[in-house]
This record gives C-alpha cells, sequence and structure tokens, in this order.
C-alpha cells in the first residue's frame, strides 16, 4: 500500500527551495524535510535550509548539522517529524539520483529508522524553471516516485 501513496507538499515549501537554491548560486544545497506520513499519505509542512556552516562544492554538501538539530528540534515541537530530505543538482543537468545519492538515502533511512518510507526530492533549475525528482526508500532500495502517476501534489 505505501508505494501508493499521495504525497502533498505546500506550496510554501517549494518557494523556500527556490529562494535556497538561487541564493546558492551553482554550488550544491539542501535541508531536510518535515511533516508528517501514515501508510497512505505523506504531507510536507516545511523545509529546512543547509545551515550557514554547511560546506558544500558544486557536486557535494555537508549540513550545518547543529543549524539542522535546532531546527529540526523546533520542527518537533510543532508536532512535525522529519521525512527525508532534498538537495539539487547543477542548473540544466539530470535530477536522477548517483551512486552517492542512493546510498547517501539509503544510510539516511536506517539512520532515522523510519516507521514508513522516508521521501527524498533532487531539485535544479531548467531553462528558469525550478524542477524536481522524488524518490521513496522501501525496503532499503531507491524508487523513483514517477510524477505522471499524479501521486504528488503541490497545494
Ligand atoms: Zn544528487
Amino acid at each position: 500500500m505505501s508505494n501508493q501513496r499521495k504525497i502533498r507538499m505546500l506550496e510554501k515549501c517549494i518557494y523556500k527551495i527556490k529562494l535556497i537554491t538561487q541564493s546558492s548560486k551553482n554550488l550544491e544545497t539542501g535541508g531536510l524535510i518535515y511533516g508528517r506520513m501514515n501508510p497512505d499519505w505523506v504531507k510536507i509542512y516545511d523545509v529546512s535550509g543547509p545551515g550557514e556552516k554547511a560546506q558544500s562544492s558544486e557536486y557535494s554538501i555537508s549540513f550545518d548539522l547543529n543549524y539542522i538539530a535546532e531546527y529540526t528540534f523546533q520542527k518537533i515541537s510543532e508536532d512535525y517529524y522529519i521525512l527525508g530530505t532534498w538537495h539539487s543538482h547543477p542548473s540544466d543537468t539530470s535530477l536522477n539520483a548517483s551512486l552517492i545519492d542512493i546510498s547517501t538515502m539509503i544510510k539516511f533511512s536506517k539512520k532515522y529508522n523510519f516507521f514508513y518510507p522516508p521521501i527524498f526530492i533532487i531539485v535544479g533549475w531548467n531553462s528558469g524553471d525550478l524542477n524536481y525528482q522524488l524518490y521513496e526508500v522501501i525496503d532499503n532500495k531507491v524508487r523513483l516516485i514517477k510524477l505522471s502517476e499524479g501521486r504528488f501534489i503541490i497545494e
């Protein structure tokens, strides 16, 4: 059942991701995704940035862990949970998960011991539009969520 879950994301999250990716120029950026999930749906209510002390290059990023911890603490006090992560790829390149992305997603899933499969978003600018691709990790396998299936809804 969980592989047909609907994923609903507030539009303000896309807006925030746009601002963060624009200000990071061509360096990779990203953050955590927060909200709620159950066997039937995922609701994304907020996303974090990488934090001021994050270390990033064009193809990698290490988040500022103090910032992430504080942000997460704040979200948990609002009854939101960590759902996964998002990160950017350089403009006009593929949004496919790299081998490193795949191993990072699987490690993240194991680290947080999710009750339901976590969600990962890769974003990138293409001809002035922000594009995205979604993934979920089920049984330690990374699966692409095909946008054509209509499972991803921005509201
Ligand atoms: Zn990547």
